[in-house]
């Protein structure tokens, strides 16, 4: 039986919203830094399952750093280490897809964890506003809007599918 993070993205946007100042823990399962640089779990599972991959997309066409492009099957992808954090992508973007604190934490490694290391694993649920994250044995279930990011990870998202569209 396989156990999971359960990321629950509905409730940690919930919780945004309700405190501005809140600073969202972010977490990384990658082997080391690549080219394109850090990717945290929160931006994987947004432009995954949120992003409404726009055809012509204004986030790309708004980026000052070409820092974004879409991936062959047409989900956002954003290299980190071009990204001047500015937020163009942020405000352009008409579905909010994007959260307003996205692109700062990368730089920030007190507020990123390895879950590759269970103690950062622990340490990345104690530091999440409460019941945002879990541990389950459950598996993917789309009824529950419950979808599995990769072998380690399954978030808890209102799914944007193209072709419900
Ligand atoms: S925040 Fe980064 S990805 Fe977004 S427009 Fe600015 S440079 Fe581009
Ligand atoms: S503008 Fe927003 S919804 Fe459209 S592709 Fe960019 S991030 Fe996705």
């Amino acid at each position: 039986m396989n156990r999971y993070l359960l990321i629950d993205m509905i409730k940690l946007r919930a919780a945004s919203v309700a405190n501005s100042e809140l600073v969202i823990p972010e977490a990384y399962f990658y082997q080391s830094l690549n080219v394109n640089g850090l990717k945290t779990i929160r931006e994987l599972a947004i432009f995954r399952f949120t992003c409404r991959r726009c055809e012509d997309a204004p986030c790309i066409s708004v980026c000052p750093a070409e820092a974004l492009e879409k991936d062959p099957d047409g989900i956002i992808e954003r290299h980190t280490n071009l990204c001047v954090s500015c937020k163009s992508c942020v405000t352009i973007c008409p579905f909010g897809t994007m959260m307003t604190d996205f692109f700062e934490h990368h730089r920030n490694k007190d507020l990123l964890f390895d879950l590759k290391d269970n103690n950062d694993v622990q340490r990345f649920i104690n530091s999440c506003p409460e019941g945002t994250v879990t541990v389950t044995d459950a598996e993917e279930s789309p009824e529950k809007n419950i979808y599995r990011l990769n072998d380690k990870v399954l978030v808890k998202d209102y799914l944007y599918s193209p072709e419900k569209h």
